[in-house]
């Protein structure tokens, strides 16, 4: 994709949605984090359902202490892999506890060294809740950067360095919610809507189909 038509991409979908944001349910960032870690391999739908219970008993990284890992598993339990989750999630709060004064750290070093924390859900935190304009490389980004022609890369981490090269700046702290929810709703795995598709005038596939 050309310079001129990854601004028009990004200048269409801002136009349609000036202010996206994430469809997990949250109250603070330390309900963000724990949604996040929780939506590995899950949906956002599924994690708000589980989480609902979870935030009205814990919503603290000590009042989850307090829970206890048998009380996580039991609210979490309809999420996948929710055993090595509610593992990770106890470990994390013992250190958001012990060496953060029980709030979420806003360097990426940090984050990343919470168990279950890695660079997706770092970028979604220092993102979401700090306004940084970091890229967190989902499948749904890593689909549409490559189908489109906007950022192709082998891995997450390719995609993530070209998307942060070729995104102009004024569209780069949203980029990520524009990206993944046309990815969810539009340019979709099996059968993209490219009929229904506002960038499709810009978009490598689209265009030429
Ligand atoms: S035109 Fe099709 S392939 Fe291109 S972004 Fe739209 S839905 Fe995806």
């Amino acid at each position: 994709m050309k310079p001129a038509a990854i601004g028009a991409f990004f200048a269409t979908l801002q136009a349609a949605n000036p202010h996206p944001e994430t469809e997990l349910v949250y109250a603070s960032t330390f309900e963000l984090l724990v949604a996040v870690l929780l939506s590995a391999q899950a949906t956002d739908v599924g994690v708000n359902k589980a989480t609902r219970r979870l935030f009205a008993l814990a919503p603290t990284p000590q009042r989850m202490l307090d829970l206890g890992e048998a009380g996580l598993v039991d609210c979490i339990k309809t999420i996948g892999l929710f055993r090595s989750k509610a593992r990770h999630l106890m470990q994390t709060c013992r250190i958001l506890v012990d060496q953060h004064g029980g709030r979420v750290p806003q360097e990426r070093a940090s984050l990343e060294a919470l168990p279950g924390v890695g660079r997706k859900t770092a970028n979604v935190v220092l993102n979401v809740a700090f306004g940084e304009p970091t890229m967190a490389v989902d499948t749904h980004i890593f689909r549409v950067s490559n189908r489109t022609g906007l950022a192709p890369g082998k891995n997450p981490l390719e995609v993530e360095q070209g998307l942060l090269k070729r995104i102009p700046a004024p569209y780069r702290l949203h980029a990520h919610h524009w990206l993944i929810l046309h990815g969810r709703y539009v340019c979709q795995a099996r059968r993209p809507l490219c009929d229904q598709c506002q960038v499709r005038a810009h978009c490598d596939l689209g265009r030429d189909a």
